[in-house]
């Protein structure tokens, strides 16, 4: 055993268990291709009859099968795999051990998980935060619920592991204990899975629930139901917007109750809107728990992600943001009021099921025009107009684009945060994005659906 993460798997008292791996997406190939490296005899098992094969292992694919389900000594489960699954169910049960792929990986990682979760802007805060790490000159896995799945870091060499962790990955959390975790915000999303914000909360929080007292648990000092969810489980307190924690104040961040308390200056730090310097604040007050003083930090190096706030064209004085990864109405919100300057907003889409549009009024009482396309642009001009902000309605995004550009004034930022799913035109957020960038740069959109 290399720590107390390491409690079993990987060590060679799993060697050759029967693994079942339930849902064949990214998580689950990479969580079979590694049982199969550690000489497990691996069975993998997916609705799909065309899911992909991984050498080495039994493929049960077009329905499951209850014997695997039974028989298998442990079951790591893919985050789209909903953990009510009737046949998991039955498999837990009958007293099989069954563990999401996050937190199978995790138990067998040497290095200290730093954890981020919440609804908003944990991929931006997780890239920060590992840039932080990997500029002060650690070896750092970046992955989880973005980009590489965590079994991906088992057999590395890494000194720490920036993980983003979403909640369908903590209805089955194992024995998962990263040694400091936040929960950036949380606001309605998702409730289709977990019905209710309290669950959603607790779902969250499982991710303190195996700290110990000196591990961190890093909840916003404004959300009352976090701040008691955190309580009720064991590891040490930390505030985004208070202390101990972090707080943002003017141009510097304060740091306190950590290792190394004091200021971070944000000078150089260029990402836009103020919801970026909030991410960055939970970075930094993680990357405290990595080891790192303040000397190694440098927030002048760091880049954001496609499609979060990207300036992807800036012609004729004229500055074009793609925020289409803001899929539902806090974000796009949280993107509005942090804007400082002139702007010309478009928003529409394939609308969350009960989307409330009406709060975003006072984040768009400045823009200068507002435009609103797509299957929910109707509701969001209806709630725009019900509270005196005017906006334009057109069919697509093709035609907010055109009519941006005839708005736009030089010195202006036209603003694609769209507070809706895509589905309506494009196949997700980034298809969305690429065909923003391609047509407001004026090339012909190859990729266009419209
Ligand atoms: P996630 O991985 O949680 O979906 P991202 O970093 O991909 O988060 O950002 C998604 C969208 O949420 C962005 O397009 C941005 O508009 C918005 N956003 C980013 N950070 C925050 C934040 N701290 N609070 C609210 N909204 C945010």
């Amino acid at each position: 055993m290399r720590d107390s993460q390491s409690h079993s798997s990987g060590a060679p008292d799993r060697a050759s268990r029967r693994l079942l791996v339930v849902g064949m997406a990214r998580s689950g190939i990479a969580a079979a291709k590694l049982a199969v490296s550690q000489g497990h005899r691996v069975v993998c098992t997916d609705r799909r009859p065309d899911a992909p094969v991984v050498p080495g292992t039994e493929s049960v694919y077009g329905a499951h099968r209850l014997e695997d389900f039974l028989g298998a000594d442990a079951i790591i489960v893919s985050p789209g795999v909903p953990a009510a699954l009737p046949e998991l169910r039955a498999a837990v049960a009958a007293g099989v051990e069954v563990v999401g792929e996050l937190a199978w990986a995790a138990e067998q990682l040497a290095c200290p998980i730093l954890a981020v979760s919440g609804t908003n802007g944990k991929s931006t805060t997780t890239h920060l935060l590992a840039q932080l790490c990997a500029n002060a000159g650690m070896r750092s896995f970046e992955g989880g619920n973005i980009g590489r799945p965590l079994s991906e870091a088992v057999n590395g060499e890494w000194e720490v592991a920036v993980v983003e962790v979403s909640s369908y990955q903590m209805e089955l959390p194992g024995r998962f204990r990263p040694r400091a975790a936040a929960i950036l915000n949380l606001t309605p999303d998702h409730l289709e899975r977990h019905g209710t914000m309290e669950a959603y909360g607790a779902h969250k929080c499982r991710m303190f629930a195996r700290m110990g007292p000196d591990d961190a648990a890093i909840v916003p000092n404004g959300d009352a139901r976090l701040r008691r969810l955190a309580d009720e489980h064991p590891g040490k307190r930390f505030l985004l917007g208070s202390h101990p924690g972090v707080t943002i104040e003017g141009d510097r961040l304060v740091l306190r109750g950590v290792h190394d308390p004091g200021e971070v200056p944000l000078a150089g730090f260029t990402l836009p809107g103020n919801h970026n310097v909030e991410n960055l604040a939970a970075a930094v007050l993680l990357a405290m728990f990595a080891g790192l003083w303040r000397r190694d930090l440098d927030v002048s190096r760091l880049g954001g992600l496609p499609h979060r706030m990207e300036l992807v064209h800036e012609a004729g004085g004229v500055r074009w943001i793609d925020d289409s990864k803001a899929t539902n109405v806090d974000s796009a919100v949280a993107c509005y009021q942090g804007f400082v300057g002139p702007f010309v907003a478009l928003l529409g889409g394939a609308g969350k099921a009960g989307a409330q549009y009406d709060v975003l009024a006072p984040a768009l009482r400045n823009a200068r025009h507002v435009l609103c396309f797509g299957a929910d642009g109707p509701v969001i001009q209806a709630a725009l107009a019900r509270n005196e902000v005017p906006a334009s309605l057109v069919p697509t995004l093709g035609a907010a684009i055109e009519a941006a550009r005839a708005a736009a004034r030089g010195g202006d930022t036209v603003i694609l945060s769209p507070a809706c799913a895509s589905f309506d035109e494009f196949r997700d957020f980034e298809d969305r994005g690429r065909f923003f960038r391609v047509r407001v740069r004026g090339v012909p959109a190859i990729t266009a659906s419209t």
